[in-house]
């Protein structure tokens, strides 16, 4: 029987309309406008669509967006200074610093200077440090995505076997502390696991972070598993426009897998629902007010 397709789409759609309910709420009842502002260093086209995106989602929504686009050459103290009035600027609840960024610009240094209460990319060590230990934290957007989409499937992951594939600051450790907190059995496997095809063979849940298209074929799938596929990667196509796939071989997996994300359509269709959840849940949590039901 051939793989249900996780719809990443629909999913979002839905999340966005619900984080857009409350928003109106909040503005109702505390006359607060949650306002995340974007920060783009440089003219990478790729980062330029991701920001276009996010801005125009958060207005969808119904939240302030603030953009602030630097030109490649801008120096680290002046970033800096940037952040700084941004964490200062009491009508912005979240800022994301768009990654990458350019070279010579070190990226640890700007994360660390993000308000940790403003940081809704979930990146800076403070809410890292909260998310590892159990303690509610701002949590990078992409790993909640992937738990929402694998509890569309699983009411509950409580004792899977989830494998993660990557471990990255953005993805695979994240994901690990997340999946912990519902109560799945973790392995997360990387550039240096011994037999990665028999360890992903394991999974209830496979969720891949890696960036390599089309690396987890078919015959590394427990049969009936659910497949997360993170990757997004552009390869070569006949219409020389070049096609994005994920990191798992995905005409191969629906034959065996249970549920499977599609690439594109999939993960990362939530990655920005949930930057627009962050954004609200730190606006209500620096206003004081209860966290927001989405
Ligand atoms: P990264 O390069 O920071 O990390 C990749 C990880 O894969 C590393 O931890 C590495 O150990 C592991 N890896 C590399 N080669 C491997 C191999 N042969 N076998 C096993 N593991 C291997 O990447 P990232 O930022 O975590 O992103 C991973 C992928 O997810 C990329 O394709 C990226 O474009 C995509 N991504 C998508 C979204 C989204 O919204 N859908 C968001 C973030 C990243």
């Amino acid at each position: 029987m051939a793989a249900r397709i996780i719809d990443g789409k629909i999913i979002a759609a839905d999340l966005r309309a619900r984080v857009a309910d409350e928003v109106a709420r909040v503005k109702r009842e505390h006359g607060l406008t949650p306002g995340l502002a974007v920060v783009l260093v440089g003219h990478d086209p790729a980062s330029e669509v991701y920001v276009r995106t996010k801005a125009k989602q958060t207005e969808a929504a119904g939240m302030a967006s603030f953009e602030h686009k630097l030109p490649a050459e801008t120096s680290l103290s002046d970033l800096l200074s940037v952040i700084a009035r941004l964490n200062a600027d009491p009508a912005v609840h979240g800022i994301l610093v768009q990654l990458p960024l350019p070279k010579g610009l070190d990226s640890q240094k700007v994360i660390d200077a993000i308000d940790p209460a403003k940081d809704v990319d979930g990146l800076n060590p403070v809410n890292a440090g909260r998310l590892a230990t159990g303690l509610p934290a701002l949590t990078p957007c992409t790993p909640l995505g992937c738990i929402i989409l694998a509890k569309t499937v699983h009411a509950s992951l409580e004792g899977m076997n989830a494998v993660i594939i990557g471990r990255s600051n953005l993805v695979g450790r994240p994901l690990v502390q997340l999946l912990l907190n519902e109560n799945a059995t973790v392995t997360i496997s990387h550039s240096r696991t011994r037999d990665l095809p028999k360890v992903c063979k394991q999974a209830d849940l496979l969720l891949a972070a890696v960036g390599k298209p089309e690396m987890v074929k078919a015959d590394w799938i427990k049969p009936g598993a659910t497949v997360i596929d993170v990757g997004i990667n552009r390869i070569a196509s006949t219409d020389g426009k070049g096609k994005l796939v994920g990191d798992v071989d995905y005409q191969g997996a629906l034959s065996v897998a249970g549920a499977i994300t599609p690439v594109p359509g999939g993960v990362g269709q939530m990655t920005v629902a949930c930057l627009l959840v962050n954004t609200l849940r730190a606006a209500c949590a620096i206003k004081g007010i209860a966290a927001p039901g989405v």
